[in-house]
């Protein structure tokens, strides 16, 4: 077992949200003034695997129990005074716990390499804080589980920072501001990105694509983050070998990922939700996640033809 709890420093406690928080270590060596208000946090799991970040600094790293430990994580514990004997050690008994499920990953990660899908680490902005209650609010009021490393910060509004990761590793964010005021969303956003690769498991056999990032976790999808899938997302969806669902928004906007994803040759879902509900996210509000994905894997079409009849009947309800 690998107990990282051990290698944190003396001064430290646990909140209710599950991260432990100490003075962070990585500011001073990245140019920023030593943190003395425990702005680091780390945030273990019951397996061992842990994902850190700094509210100072913005500084990230995680590390996955069966995987090599990566720059960032041994950079952060280099600078918790970890000997570096000991992470090498880690490394290897991290190493042994490479699963089934952690093989079929890393021929996935040499696939994408292969295919050179690739994103640059990126770190938070430096003014974030845990949830809140009020964002925390928000969340479960879309539905939204809390076990997802949301965070949270109120410069320029309040607002919830949903990480953007690959690999476990984070290389972007976007922001949903809670008040509605325009715009809702701000995006640190990689070309070619794609949401949700790390919400999906080893052995599913398909994935849903959706359009928002609340859709995506709302049901384990995987989000494009607008109503078009590029090229390079096209690859990256590609490279996953699943049996690919694309659930468009029923309004406008949507209808053009319905014509994108019958080019790509992708089965497309159009549930007959009623009118006010317009996407996953509504529906899982309304009728819960298993409700809501047995809708969208009955209404799964193939057929082009299929697809631009209930194409057509949707447009015709919208314009009505
Ligand atoms: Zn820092």
């Amino acid at each position: 077992m690998i107990d990282v709890i051990s290698f944190l420093p003396g001064k430290r406690k646990q909140t209710a949200s599950g991260w432990i928080s100490f003075n962070a270590p990585c500011c001073v060596h990245r140019g920023d003034t030593q943190d003395k208000r425990s702005r680091g946090g780390i945030k273990p799991n019951t397996d061992g695997s842990w994902s850190y970040h700094c509210f100072n600094c913005g500084y990230t790293a995680s590390f996955v129990l069966g995987r090599n430990l990566t720059f960032k994580a041994r950079k952060l514990l280099e600078w918790l005074n970890v000997p570096v004997e000991e992470i090498e050690r880690i490394n290897l008994e991290s190493l042994k716990h490479r699963s089934i499920e952690g093989l079929l990953g890393e021929r996935q990660a040499i696939l994408q390499q292969l295919q050179t899908i690739a994103f640059e680490d990126r770190d938070f902005p430096a003014d974030t804080q845990p949830l809140n209650d009020a964002a925390k609010e928000y969340l479960q009021n879309r539905s939204i589980a809390l076990d997802y490393p949301f965070l949270y910060k109120t410069m320029p509004r309040p607002g919830v920072v949903i990480p953007f990761t690959y690999d476990n590793q984070v290389v972007g964010h976007t922001t949903r501001f809670l008040d509605d005021r325009t715009p809702r969303y701000i995006q640190d956003i990689q070309p070619g990105y794609v949401f949700g690769t790390d919400l999906q498991k080893a052995m599913w056999q398909s994935v849903i694509v959706v359009e928002g990032v609340f859709d995506a976790l709302s049901i384990n999808g995987l989000a494009v983050l607008h109503a078009e899938i590029n090229d390079a997302q096209a690859r990256l969806i590609r490279s996953l070998g699943r049996d690919v669902v694309v659930v468009p928004d029923q309004d406008e906007a949507g209808m053009k990922l319905i014509d994108r994803a019958v080019e790509l040759g992708w089965a497309v879902s159009i549930p007959e939700w009623p009118s006010d509900i317009k996407d996953v996210n509504d529906a899982v509000i309304r009728w819960g996640k298993l409700a809501t994905l047995l809708t969208i894997f009955q209404a799964r079409e193939t057929s082009k033809i299929k697809i631009e009849l209930r194409k057509k009947q949707l447009v015709k309800r919208l314009r009505t």
